[in-house]
């Protein structure tokens, strides 16, 4: 190695049943087709990694080098990212219980930036040259920003509703944009496709490891900011579910480490749209896979995900949180965006907006306390997203 950042990843375990499987080498899913996690010598990062001198580097989430799988600095692609924002919403609430991390100051403007840097990143330094993904939207254009950084090749295919904002960045950020006549999931077969016959390498949520080990760094950089401590109840939008499995590993290597104050772990809760809701209703039903949603349909185009290949991995961690899986309706979701604009100033995605519409629902039904403390993620910047239209007309000649 000869760089200065030791590197402690040490092999990959499937997620389902902890089969390994080597590092250093491609991997897309596991040899039984699920999730692979990557593992690291905790001992050793114990050893050798000091949290405050971490906590003192200023390039957003790369700052977690050690505890992430990129070996060689070359190969870290960068586009000035930012520890993100907590915002607590003392208008509305009693001060500092409930909190938005706003994700959407990232680069590409959405948290897709955490898990497709990292990908990007360990395709580039596996040797890949093409990268492809099915997409709703914001992770094609993180995915393109990143690779073209780096110098790769990407191609993208999304539903043809997709906004027409997520395929113009996308494309101006140097990707090959597909426009198709399906949701996501055949999006993805399509991708699967020409990855089987040798097209490009196929970087779908989850179906490589290390999009996972980006989105873990929201654990961490939110436990760093809470002063080495956790809220009590974490609201996510999960679509493909990467956030809440990774923040959810981030905890675990936080406890493994030593490097939380108290090892109170928060409630998970899976939020998702009543006109896609796999999760919730395998969660409801008792079950640890999800079957897919038929007929999917909401506004939050983030969640609009009708099977995720990590069901299990979520629904495990809601239950071993303690937590639930809600799901809100998108009347439900824009009158969250609009209470949150304009008693807090704060323009909110309508992913992120349903996380404050499923928090109020559970605070009506009893699931979460007013004394608790709950973090809400709002996802991307709600400027990519259709807003109500808005303005009078003005005849000058009329006095003010
Ligand atoms: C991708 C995305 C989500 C879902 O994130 P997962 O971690 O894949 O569940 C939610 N909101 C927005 C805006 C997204 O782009």
């Amino acid at each position: 190695m000869d760089d200065e950042f030791a590197n402690f990843l040490t092999h990959l375990e499937c997620g389902l049943t902890s089969e390994y499987h080597q590092a250093g080498e491609v991997h897309g899913l596991s040899r039984a087709g699920k999730p692979l996690l990557a593992r690291y010598d905790l001992s050793a990062i114990k050893a050798n990694a000091d949290r405050d001198a971490i906590l003192a580097r200023t390039n957003g989430f790369w700052k977690w080098r050690e505890l992430l799988p990129v070996r060689e600095t070359k190969n870290i692609c960068a586009l000035g990212e930012v520890d993100t924002p907590l915002i607590a919403l003392n208008n509305l609430h009693k001060n500092g219980t409930v909190i938005v991390k706003d994700e959407g100051r990232l680069p590409t403007g959405s948290f897709k930036a955490r898990g497709l840097a990292l990908a990007v990143a360990m395709a580039s330094e596996l040797g890949l040259t093409h990268l492809a993904m099915p997409t709703n939207g914001n992770a094609g254009s993180a995915l393109s920003a990143y690779a073209s950084r780096i110098g790769l090749q990407t191609t993208v295919a999304c539903p043809d509703d997709t906004p027409a904002i997520n395929i113009e960045e996308t494309a101006l950020q140097g990707a090959k944009v597909y426009k198709a006549n399906g949701l996501i999931n055949a999006c993805g077969a399509w991708i699967k496709a020409g990855a089987d016959k040798g097209l490009w390498f196929d970087l779908s949520t989850l179906k490589e490891p290390y999009r996972i080990e980006g989105k873990k760094t929201m654990g961490l950089e939110l436990a760093a900011q809470m002063g080495w401590a956790l809220p009590d109840v974490i609201f996510y939008p999960t679509g493909g579910g990467t956030g809440l499995i990774g923040m959810w590993k981030a905890f675990a290597e936080l406890i493994e480490l030593g490097w939380l104050e108290k090892n109170d772990l928060p409630r998970m809760v899976a939020v998702q749209a009543s006109g896609c809701a796999p999760i919730v209703r395998a969660y409801d039903a008792g079950k640890r896979f999800a079957e897919p949603w038929e007929d999917a349909h909401t506004f939050a185009a983030g969640i609009r995900v009708p099977a995720a290949v990590g069901d299990f991995l979520i629904l495990d961690a809601v239950r071993a949180s303690g937590g639930f899986a809600i799901a809100v309706d998108d009347e439900a979701i824009e009158h969250a965006r609009q209470t949150v604009a304009q008693r807090e100033g704060l323009l909110l995605c309508p992913e992120g907006a349903a996380t404050y519409a499923a928090y109020m629902a559970a605070r009506q039904n009893g699931q979460v306390s007013a004394d608790e403390r709950a973090v809400l993620f709002n996802c991307a910047t709600g400027l990519k997203y259709p807003m109500p239209d808005a303005g009078e007309a003005l005849d000058l000649a009329n006095p003010a």
